[in-house]
């Protein structure tokens, strides 16, 4: 059993003897030296990676204005080190990739063997066609096996991938590639989503003409076969169909690496755009590749036979580090599954963990809530006793959730990481090392090795100086040191990145984020800067108050943002989605929920308006657009741009939600 103490859930005795790191000590003791002698820490972890010339230099550059270089000099292939190395580890026939399709049969085991195998073939596939170091390639590619071969092929020679989420809509995979003005694709020609074939191609075809009108043509789109009776109309002159490519005699087996430079560019990958347009993070080869490697295993506590299962798309930086190249790099097995958790049943990442025997368990807060809503039996019926440690990712988990995650899933017997971190940090910041301490239900914990964290106070004027806020007082998180995961630029946008994260506390990385540390030194993440509402000058974070109305038993997803208010110059505008079940009238709970803001945080909290919505704008993480519900609250709806509708997972929500917006009286 996890033993509690206060709001403290510390790992068994058993989980900590087995555990990389016993005890807070031992902890301390590393993240000390990772911050004062960062050359010695993270060289002698990097020591055991493959490279082709040692660096010759650890660190270079200037933190305070987001100037990096790790491992300078050193030349290495992080597709090398995830699949060759670990080949020459004694590893080949282990498996590297469980893939599970939506249909149950479609299920196939790579080993390292195989996958090293089809990454080189699909790599000389590529070269063959052109493709080319430094080239960069947009894989718009939902996800099936074929995306993380694609991936490491790139890595393998050397082009730059941007992969860009399965689900977005022509336009949204037009402004990207526009963004990083890549002339190569490589898609499919369907997959499945609830039981229907979906069609990538055609928007595809859609993307490339919309960037041919903007100036940019399109060269090559390649096509990889998902589905074996879909057929796609090809454009004889710009597509290849890489089934074909592959079956030719002159595709040979193996394909050497690329030898790369330690700052090479690895990829680009954006932002999830929830608060304003994506960003292109440019990740770059060694950094990350310790970095991922380095955060998988202590934070996952990973061993040599976990089954590890993120449930994250790879279209997003979770899918990226944690199931691709974090995973790989530790020789681990990573599951990954094409569709989504509610199909055939609302049972399906049960049945995948009983399935594959997962050991360890990452997804998001958005995913628990949903499936807390379920009935039971959906999770009863599964053998989950495999599973020894739970992650969550994407927002603050709220304490509901947390507890239905522990008990239901880790069945008190697991503890639970809660990661916070984002697409510009390449891995995890800040989390439970799960032998070493315990964790609260609702922080994040401690920082990772090599990570800095300072709460700020926020600054009115350019001339006033960074001062630290005091222990439990909410502030401007920031970090004070570089880490080897961190993005380097934002790809095509050097000025963005400078004011973008340089500027608002001079000499610190700015997160955008909200943050109080505790007297235990245990971070608690508030939410968004910009989600601070001012009420008659009281500072209050929406998180708080979702965490509030998220406690009422009837409701299960909960969003608050700020509107102007005459009187108290802004007020609080709450969207929430009822438990299907409750059958209580709307009034009743409105009044319900107005008395649980009241007690538990005081009467400024309480939401002017409640409003009653089937779903969220969410983007493709699962994360609300909560700029979205600003603008409708403010009933400025004319204001909500194209580009912020091509990032929802279900663009129709907002007219809905709108139409039954809730008036001035
Ligand atoms: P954009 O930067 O384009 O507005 P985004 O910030 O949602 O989009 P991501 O990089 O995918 O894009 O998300 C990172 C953000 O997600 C963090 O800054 C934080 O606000 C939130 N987040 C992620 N994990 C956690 C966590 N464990 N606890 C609290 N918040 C989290
Ligand atoms: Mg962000």
């Amino acid at each position: 059993m996890t033993e509690k103490r206060d709001d403290l859930y510390l790992p068994s005795r058993e989980f900590v003897e087995q555990a990389h790191i016993q005890s807070r000590a031992e902890y301390e003791r590393m993240w000390k030296q990772s911050i004062e002698d960062p050359d010695t820490f993270w060289g002698y972890i990097a020591k055991d990676f493959h490279w082709f010339k040692p660096w010759t230099q650890v660190y270079r550059g200037e933190p305070e204005i987001g100037d990096n270089e790790w491992f300078v000099g050193g030349k290495t292939n992080i597709c090398y080190n995830c699949l060759d190395a670990q080949i020459e580890k004694g590893r080949g026939d282990k498996v590297a990739l469980l893939f599970q399709g939506e249909p149950e049969a479609d299920c196939k085991r790579f080993t390292y063997n195989d996958l090293l195998k089809h990454v080189c073939r699909f790599a000389n596939a590529l070269k063959k066609n052109g493709v080319k170091k430094g080239d960069r390639i947009v894989l718009y590619l939902p996800m099936i096996w074929q995306l993380p071969v694609v991936m490491l092929a790139c890595a393998r020679i050397g082009a730059v991938h941007t992969v860009v989420f399965g689900g977005f809509s022509a336009e949204a995979l037009a402004d990207r590639m526009l963004a990083c003005g890549a002339k190569k694709m490589v898609t499919t020609n369907g997959y499945w989503r609830s039981g229907q074939k979906i069609n990538a191609k055609a928007n595809a075809d859609k993307a490339c003409m919309l960037c041919a009108n903007a100036g940019l043509t399109i060269d090559d789109v390649f096509v990889v076969d998902r589905m074996v009776d879909f057929e796609v109309p090809y454009i004889t002159y710009r597509d290849t169909a890489l089934s074909k490519e592959l079956m030719l005699d002159e595709i040979s087996d193996y394909c050497p690496a690329e030898k790369m430079d330690a700052e090479d560019p690895l990829f680009i990958m954006y932002t999830s755009g929830s608060t304003g347009s994506p960003k292109g993070t440019l990740h770059t080869t060694a950094g990350y590749m310790v970095y991922t490697y380095t955060t998988f295993k202590y934070i996952f506590d990973y061993k040599e036979d976990d089954i590890f299962f993120c449930t994250a798309d790879i279209g997003w930086i979770t899918g990226h580090s944690y199931i691709v190249y974090g995973p790989l790099l530790n020789g681990a097995t990573t599951v990954m599954y094409e569709s989504v958790p509610t199909y055939p049943e609302p049972d399906r990442f049960w049945h995948i963990i009983d399935k594959f025997k997962v050991t360890i368990f990452y997804t998001a807060p958005t995913v628990i809530r949903a499936l807390m809503n379920q009935d039971i039996q959906w999770i009863e019926k599964h053998d989950l006793s495999t599973l020894r440690l739970l992650g969550s990712v994407g927002e603050p988990i709220n304490p509901e959730a947390w507890h239905w995650y522990s008990h239901y899933v880790g069945h008190d017997r697991c503890p639970i990481v809660d990661t916070w971190w984002q697409t510009e940090a390449g891995g995890v910041l800040i989390s439970t090392i799960p032998g070493a301490f315990g964790s609260k239900p609702g922080s994040a914990a401690l920082p990772f090795f090599g990570v800095k964290p300072v709460v700020l106070r926020s600054r009115t004027s350019g001339d006033e100086p960074a001062v630290e806020a005091d222990v439990n007082e909410k502030g401007e998180l920031c970090l004070a040191s570089a880490w080897p995961g961190i993005m380097r630029t934002l790809y095509g946008e050097p000025e963005r990145h400078q004011n973008g994260y340089y500027t608002q506390q001079p000499g610190y990385f700015f997160t955008g984020d909200g943050a109080y540390k505790d007297v235990d030194g245990y971070f608690w993440i508030t939410g968004r800067i910009d989600d601070v509402v001012n009420i008659s000058g009281h500072r209050l974070g929406t998180v708080e108050i979702e965490d509030a109305l998220l406690s009422h038993p009837a409701i299960v997803e909960a969003a608050v943002v700020g509107y102007p208010h005459k009187v108290k110059g802004e007020d609080l505008y709450a969207f929430v989605i009822l438990d299907k079940n409750s059958k209580e009238s709307e009034e009743d709970i409105r009044k319900e929920l107005k008395a649980v803001v009241r007690s538990d945080i005081g009467p400024i909290a309480v939401p002017g308006k409640i409003q009653f919505v089937r779903e969220m704008p969410k983007n493709r993480s699962g994360k609300v657009v909560r700029r979205i519900l600003r603008k409708i609250a403010s009933n400025e709806i004319d204001e909500i741009s194209d580009s912020m509708i091509n990032i929802l997972a279900e663009p129709g929500v907002v007219d809905e939600i709108a139409q039954n917006r809730i008036g001035d009286k």
